[in-house]
């Protein structure tokens, strides 16, 4: 395509390159939007058409996974990963086991995860993968064959080098664990350093699975004291109850906040005096229970609402911790009436752009998730750090970094902001601080 053309016909060139793939069409449509004022500094992009080559994905790989369920049927998945842009590292991301994951769900985590990965100012690259495989409702062993399935064919790929997979959702340590041995098995080779997320036992990092939870509530505190408030007394609203809303909600307890709320995809419990975080783990992570049984469980100090948005809980910090697109321009429009003050993406994309339209016209501080949910990643490359000099940090001195990780996160989208004379939009300055990384590093490469 021409380099004279304008961002939304660049923009529209890509949807037209991408068909049906809605979430990476809304995810490209974000980060163009904001690049405007910064091509316009800096033509040696354009030149470069920096901008539509990180648009497209490095490399994207789909594979077939054949496995065999507990009645002995073999059933199929498919799997992904899309190796998306490797100018500040080795490709770096989760993977995604649900129904609900496709080739366009993929790249549009895996775009967001090159300027999130960017953000962190750590040495690594943007990609993601996964598989439309339901861990829901299978056994055990269901589980690790479709692992190992899938790591029979993912296993070429990767290296410590060159990609470096993770959990995201229905991907955690267990499912690491399966895939690592696969990796090992096939490979000969006990390489700590080709996954994170890993068990504590066997080369992971403590803190890996507070890290997103805990970044979010760090990024919190810092957009509010940078914006005169404290966190201390707020009222927060978390939807989900997976790691990230989970410690989200166990940090922002610790720091003198109120937990009021927070959900799964059943509906959602709520405690005018603040949930009791430990009881919801033990529902959520030990008992793998549901979030109804929380009510009873504490002896009626809570109500459960099952049928209805989470987002009509009045409160002053929300934070969409579940998944992409649970927030939308109604439930925005609740929040403002109910005065929220903060909103903070835990999830990838949770908010849709009629919600950020909304709360940025009433002014409300939004952190967009590829800032405020680094933390993840930013603790996966220390696990790489350790890793490769053989070491094991302390739980402490690891959620130090991570504070001091999410601080310059802040600081980096709050200045590059202010610097274009968007003071307060962090949209804006995530997008336009990530992108300038990696795009400053594409040109250097030639
Ligand atoms: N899945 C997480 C994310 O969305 C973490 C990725 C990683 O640790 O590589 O950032």
């Amino acid at each position: 395509m021409s380099k004279k053309q304008s961002l939304k016909e660049l923009r529209q060139y890509i949807i037209d390159r991408n068909p049906d793939e809605p979430e990476f069409h809304q995810a490209v449509t974000e980060v163009l939007a904001s690049l405007e004022p910064v091509v316009a500094k800096h033509p040696e992009y354009t030149n470069a058409k920096l901008i539509e080559r990180i648009c497209e994905p490095e490399r994207q790989l789909m594979f077939r996974v054949p496995w065999l369920d507990d009645d002995g049927e073999v059933q199929i998945n498919r799997g992904f990963r899309v190796e998306f842009n490797s100018a500040l590292g080795p490709y770096k991301g989760g993977m995604r086991f649900d129904p609900s994951v496709n080739l366009g769900v993929v790249k549009f985590l895996g775009f967001e995860q090159i300027f999130k990965n960017a953000l962190t100012g750590m040495p690594i690259g943007g990609g993601k993968g996964g598989s439309d495989f339901d861990p829901k409702g299978k056994s055990d062993n269901e589980v690790m064959r479709f692992c190992q399935s899938f790591m029979t064919e993912l296993y070429r790929y990767i290296g410590a080098d060159t990609d470096v997979p993770a959990g995201d959702i229905g991907v955690g340590q267990r499912e690491i664990g399966y895939l690592f041995g696969q990796y090992k098995r096939i490979t000969n080779h006990y390489e700590t350093g080709i996954l994170t997320g890993k068990e504590l036992g066997w080369g992971g990092a403590r803190g890996r699975k507070e890290a997103t939870g805990y970044g979010a509530v760090y990024f919190l505190q810092d957009m509010l004291s940078a914006n005169d408030q404290e966190l201390k007394g707020k009222k927060v609203v978390v939807s989900g109850t997976g790691n990230v809303a989970i410690y989200a909600m166990e940090k922002a307890t610790e720091l003198g906040a109120t937990v009021v709320a927070c959900s799964d995809s059943d509906g959602y419990v709520y405690a005018p005096k603040g949930l009791n975080v430990d009881l919801v783990k033990q529902i959520k992570q030990v008992d793998q229970g549901r979030i109804s049984d929380y009510p009873e469980r504490s002896k009626g100090k809570a109500e459960y609402v099952s049928n209805g948005s989470i987002w009509q809980v009045s409160c002053d910090v929300a934070m969409p911790c579940a998944t992409q697109n649970e927030l939308n321009e109604d439930d925005a429009k609740a929040l403002i009436d109910n005065k929220v003050i903060a909103v903070v993406e835990g999830a990838n994309m949770p908010s849709t752009p009629d919600a950020i339209q909304a709360f940025t016209d009433a002014k409300v501080l939004f952190a967009p998730g590829k800032a405020a949910n680094a933390g993840g990643v930013a603790m996966s490359a220390m696990e790489m750090q350790q890793n490769a000099a053989r070491e094991s940090w302390s739980f402490d001195y690891s959620v130090d970094q991570l504070k001091t990780v999410m601080c310059e996160i802040h600081r980096s989208c709050f200045d590059t902001a202010k610097q274009y004379d968007r003071q307060g939009d962090y949209v804006f300055g995530a997008n336009a601080a990530g992108f300038k990384r990696v795009a400053d590093a594409m040109l250097a490469f030639g």
